[in-house]
């Protein structure tokens, strides 16, 4: 029976996106013209294996080139809703840094309005439902950090559904941002944080207690400390968990050594996520298809993970009802 599992016809929920890491081919021939598909291939997806994070953010350089200016915003943000429609996503967080898109002179709320419109043309046009998620990134300061978190209030009501903390986990500490996420707190925004990916489990006892965070981005090297374990359960932390991604920048060498099951075994609230359909060439679909081939994961496993993402995304009761119904 699971050989026939259509992974694709699975409702799915999606809390860990980024929008720059997933133009598709589609998206950049609408930005470059003579574009083609060995080209994207070439300078838009990273290797299956990169050295580490920091070598597979390098690969990022080219979609961020191109996501500077409204158009190139719009089209992309566009094109991710179509890519989840097709993946079978009932509803999506999708995140970005407003500061990686100011090279061309918009600022950072034109950014996070040309997404916002870009989210409202695909509303119309496809059945996902979404926030987005504004992230800072390690090597910003407090005041970029503050001025995420206001940027994440005044679009509250538009549709932003909190911050994030991502990118060079190893060579940054968390000393800035401590600052940030208080203020967050008091605003009443939501907030996760990239963490335990490319370091271990410690960085995911320091993301909880100094940032006081609830949900966490990877976080799955916790596998390496039960006391950590244990701190997430009491604490009813969700970790949005990326397989595939922490393949290809080798934290683990193969899929069958990923923790995600062992992880979801010992109670953990898991979900299952994409990180970068770009550069990492991947669906959703694909993804629960090596769960399956790899762990054996039935429907009702993919239906707890989606139900623990659904519990942990930055939405009201009633949207988080409605959508639930779709789950089943
Ligand atoms: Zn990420």
């Amino acid at each position: 029976m699971s050989d026939l599992l259509n992974t694709q016809a699975i409702p799915k929920v999606e809390l860990h996106l980024h929008l720059d890491c997933s133009l598709s081919f589609r998206s950049v021939s609408a930005l470059i013209s003579d574009m083609t598909f060995e080209r994207y291939r070439a300078e838009y997806l990273a290797p299956p294996k990169c050295r580490d994070l920091v070598d597979y953010l390098g690969f990022l350089a080219a979609p961020q080139a191109l996501l500077q200016n409204v158009r190139a915003l719009k089209i992309a943000t566009l094109d991710l809703f179509r890519q989840l429609e097709e993946d079978g996503v009932v509803y999506a967080e999708i995140r970005f840094a407003p500061h990686l898109h100011l090279a061309a002179g918009l600022k950072p709320q034109d950014v996070v309005e040309a997404v916002l419109e870009g989210r409202s043309e695909a509303q119309r046009q496809y059945s996902v439902e979404s926030r987005i998620i504004l992230c800072t990134l390690r090597h910003f300061d407090t005041a970029m950090g503050l001025e995420v978190v206001k940027l994440a209030k005044i679009y509250q009501a538009q549709g932003v559904g909190g911050i994030d903390l991502a990118g060079d986990e190893a060579n940054y500490s968390l000393d800035a941002h401590i600052p940030v996420f208080r203020k967050a707190r008091e605003l009443g925004i939501h907030a996760t944080a990239h963490a335990g990916e490319a370091l271990g489990a410690e960085s995911v006892r320091e993301v909880v207690e100094k940032l006081g965070v609830r949900r966490i981005g990877h976080g799955v090297r916790s596998i390496e400390s039960r006391a950590v374990i244990d701190i997430l359960n009491e604490r009813d932390v969700h970790l949005e968990v990326c397989p595939s991604c922490n393949i290809q920048i080798d934290v683990f060498d193969r899929y069958e050594d990923h923790p995600i099951d062992r992880l979801a075994r010992q109670g953990l609230s898991v979900g299952v996520n994409t990180d970068a359909r770009g550069p990492t060439d991947l669906t959703l679909s694909n993804e629960y298809e090596r769960l399956r081939e790899k762990f054996g994961w039935t429907p009702a496993a993919f239906q707890k993970a989606n139900t623990n993402a659904l519990a942990a995304a930055f939405i009201d009761a009633t949207d988080r009802d409605r959508i639930m119904l779709r789950l089943v």
